[in-house]
């Protein structure tokens, strides 16, 4: 009972309620904005057509007032919504409410010998239950309000018992679904804010899929791509060097074959781990292939690159697996040369692990003299 209670309070899950209750302050103010403006005109309007000036007028012209002073008020509110404390915004809200309900069930009750004049106060409410987002403690207190006035008000200007009471009835009643109506408008948008949030983390979760690839957890080759163009773009406009590494197991197809393809997929994910290790955080890991691997390494020059590669290879020997194995990599290491297209770029490095391949493995090729080894 307690917790049904409660959820029907704030039937939206805690992590969301901030920025639901942003949005519909945002939205509610927004049609404030437009309700306030057009209830001054239809006020300026009831104004100037009032022949009875003293009987009503008064009353058109203190709401003129009011509404002069909450108009641009709620601009304010609206653009400094995140600043204000809500309860100031809720209270601004109420009072703004408060004093439509008022002026309604004035004019309706004042003017009940004009046709049409009765529905006023039903339009005024109804208008209110279906435009704004009140939640259920406000809500209930606005409809609480706007019955109970009526009800107790009413007598007052109707003398005769039994219209008196059938009005009561009503007017009760009405107050009632209009209250309901409100409360069902409400949950519908809390269930669409709930949907959207849910769409939106799955495109989130999707996206990261489409990037990721889901053995190592590194880039994919489109990621890596998309990230090498975008690095190499920044490197130039920035101004700094960059370098590429591309390397591929030795021998991997006998590590599958000796052991099967778990212990090889085992063995590529303790590798990429050894990658992710040795490099900065700045720098990109992507498997480019099956058992190849791609290093973007941002600021850093074709000496230093060589330098990581080295260190690369030596964190290589020290990794253990599961099984019983020794694995090496080889690799082609070269810095972007700004005169270079990036798929020149990607084939110069390529055939440097070629190079590197075909002198015996185990090693990174840089095209730099050897004499600069470390
Ligand atoms: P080299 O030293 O010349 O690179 O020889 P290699 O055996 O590593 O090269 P090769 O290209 O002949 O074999 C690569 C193997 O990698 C073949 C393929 O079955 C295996 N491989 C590719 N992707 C995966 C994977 O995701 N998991 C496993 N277990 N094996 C993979
Ligand atoms: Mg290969
Ligand atoms: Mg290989």
């Amino acid at each position: 009972m307690k917790k049904r209670m409660r959820t029907w309070l704030t039937p939206m899950p805690r992590n969301l309620r901030e920025a639901f209750q942003q949005e519909t302050t945002r939205q509610n103010l927004r049609r404030l904005i437009g309700i306030s403006i057009a209830l001054f005109l239809i006020a300026l309007v009831l104004l100037v057509l009032e022949d009875s000036f003293l009987a009503i007028g008064p009353v058109i012209f203190a709401f003129l007032i009011a509404s002069l002073l909450q108009i641009p008020l709620f601009f304010v509110t609206f653009r400094y919504r995140k600043k204000i404390k809500r309860v100031l915004i809720q209270a601004q809200t109420l009072l703004y409410l408060f004093s439509i309900i008022l002026f309604g069930i004035h004019l309706t009750l004042r003017q009940q010998t004009l046709p049409g004049v009765a529905p006023l106060f039903l339009t005024a409410i109804l208008a209110m239950a279906a435009i704004l987002y009140l939640d259920a403690q406000t809500g209930t207190l606005v409809f609480a309000f706007a019955g109970s006035l009526f009800i107790l008000w009413y007598p007052s200007f109707q003398l005769d018992a039994t219209v008196v009471f059938i009005t009561r009835v009503t007017m009760s009643v009405i107050v009632f679904l209009t209250w309901l109506l409100n409360r069902m408008i409400y949950r519908m948008k809390v269930q669409a804010f709930q949907l959207e949030g849910a769409l939106k983390e799955k495109d989130r979760v999707l996206d990261e899929m489409n990037q990721r690839d889901p053995l190592t957890g590194l880039d994919n080759h489109t990621s890596s791509f998309r990230k090498l163009y975008e690095e190499a773009a920044k490197a130039k406009r920035i101004g700094y060097p960059i370098s590429l590494i591309l390397c591929d197991i030795d021998d991997f197809k006998t590590i599958n074959d000796t052991f099967g393809h778990p212990a090889g997929d085992h063995v590529l994910l303790r590798i990429s781990q050894t990658i992710r290790a040795t490099l900065r955080t700045t720098d990109i890991v992507g498997r480019y292939g099956g058992e190849e691997f791609i290093l973007i390494l941002p600021d850093t020059d074709a000496n230093e690159a060589r330098v990581l590669s080295e260190r690369l290879r030596l964190a290589m020997a020290k990794t253990t697996y599961d099984v019983d194995v020794h694995v090496t990599m080889s690799g082609g290491v070269s810095q972007y040369d700004a005169g270079q297209t990036i798929d020149e770029w990607v084939r110069t490095t390529d055939r440097r692990l070629y190079e590197a391949k075909h002198e015996g493995k185990d090693r990174f090729e840089s095209g730099l003299p050897r004499q600069q080894d470390i």
